[in-house]
């Protein structure tokens, strides 16, 4: 700016360069080259912002700006899996590795509420969830923040952009988890994050471009800060930051996160990695190794190799993956979780006083056209939701409601025909 130093009156037309705010005649602001203008909400904002990355520069950045939080009543990882069983069909590997990689961050956690000193550098044990789309990952997320009792909100990682671009910021996440603490911000501060399709952002080739790929590298580069551990300046009701909008400070160091994605197409760069591993090495040979499933033995370099940066691989020291859900699995899914869909329809039903109940061959029905459909746990519940429609519809209405319903093969076979055949 030309003369920062001074104050001008307005003109009637002028807008703030940054804001694009209409400037009053009364406004006072300050002008800089070639017309440029800030008003004194944008001024404010600026010193906030600089202000923020100087505390963080400084190493200030974690000294408490709201009341110290709780303790959290731990849960062993034994107690952590068993919670997960009681939601989550399968994905034992998952399940496993979840639990430990949850009770080390908590307990690390409770560990630095003890201490007045802030002296011990906290190694998150921040989790990547590498498998299919419909498996579980979400809901192993959800479920773990349900047990601990801490705010949890889900990014959809292809629609964040870096600030500045259509689309929403990094830093929008955190307005979502703001949200899900009730404005508790000591609770948000410990809250989970879930980021959904990670492998959405990947930049396209495993060399770093010399071109902004503003899409992929560059989103990974704000997410960064964030799993890194920063102060960021939240507006609580989101949208682009906005000079008349007050800021929420929240710290972001002890945050978890925890990415799932499908990693289409990671196979490729596990198997050449395990066939240079295993040249010379007779035990270790590829045959031994199930091809099937690949994606068991999945490493950080193959996540590099996929096109996440560095930097964003070693913020996520846990990695483990889901397997594609069986038709077994899918059965257990209908009747088997605390939350499962036959037990919420019968609870439904029960409160119209009809006992529901399910002919094990219509619910066998169900899960073996889920898998021939190729329609994951997702479709089966939509399956499910269209079977039951019309009874949730007419049995309330009719004159006299019977005291048990049992829906049968035959029910599912009909209601399903028209909605399948659709879908070939
Ligand atoms: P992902 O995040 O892997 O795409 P979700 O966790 O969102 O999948 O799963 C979608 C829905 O499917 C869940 O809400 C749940 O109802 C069901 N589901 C998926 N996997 C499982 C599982 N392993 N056990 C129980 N339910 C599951």
């Amino acid at each position: 700016m030309s003369d920062t130093n001074h104050t001008h009156k307005g003109k009637g037309t002028s807008r703030c360069s940054f804001c694009n705010r209409p400037l009053s005649e009364a406004e006072t602001f300050a002008a800089g080259h070639d017309g440029a203008r800030l008003c004194t909400n944008c001024a404010h904002e600026v010193h906030l912002l600089f202000k923020a990355q100087e505390e963080a520069r400084s190493g200030r950045k974690g000294q408490p700006t709201h009341p110290p939080a709780e303790k959290l009543n731990l849960k062993t990882p034994a107690e952590i899996k068993a919670f997960l069983d009681l939601y989550v069909i399968g994905q034992e590997a998952a399940k496993k590795t979840l639990s430990v990689a949850v009770y080390n961050h908590y307990k690390r956690l409770n560990y630095l509420l003890d201490k007045t000193v802030d002296d011990v550098e906290i190694d998150k044990s921040n989790i990547i969830l590498l498998g299919e789309t419909g498996t579980g990952k979400t809901l192993l997320a959800r479920t773990i923040a349900r047990l601990l009792d801490v705010p949890f909100c889900i990014a959809d990682a292809t629609v964040l952009t870096e600030a500045g671009y259509v689309g929403e910021d990094v830093e929008s996440i955190l307005t979502r988890l703001l949200q899900a603490a009730d404005y508790n911000v000591t609770a948000a501060q410990r809250g989970i994050i879930f980021i959904d399709e990670i492998d959405k952002i990947a930049r396209k080739s495993a060399n770093p471009s010399i071109t902004r790929d503003v899409s992929g590298e560059g989103v990974q580069q704000a997410l960064l800060k964030l799993l890194e551990g920063t102060v960021v300046n939240v507006p609580p009701k989101g949208g682009r930051k906005h000079p008349d909008q007050e800021f929420i400070a929240v710290d972001t160091r002890h945050i978890l996160f925890v990415a799932g994605g499908a990693f289409d197409g990671i196979e490729q760069h596990i198997a050449a990695r395990l066939r240079t591993a295993s040249i010379g090495y007779k035990n270790r040979d590829l045959q031994q190794i199930d091809r099937e499933n690949l994606i068991g033995y999945v490493a950080p370099q193959d996540l590099k190799r996929f096109g996440l940066i560095p930097e964003v691989v070693g913020r996520f020291p846990v990695l483990t993956h889901l397997t594609p859900l069986s038709e077994a699995d899918l059965r257990r899914i209908l009747t088997e979780p605390k939350n499962a869909l036959v037990k919420q329809y019968a609870q439904l039903l029960a409160m119209d006083g009809v006992k529901l109940e399910f002919e094990p061959s219509a619910l066998d029905f169900l899960a073996r056209t889920t898998v021939e459909y190729k329609l994951g746990a997702r479709g089966l519940r939509a399956l499910m939701e269209k079977v039951m429609e019309d009874l949730m519809f007419e049995l309330p209405s009719r004159q006299t409601t019977p005291d048990t319903f049992t829906v049968t093969e035959a029910l599912v076979r009909e209601r399903l025909q028209p909605h399948l055949m659709q879908n070939l």
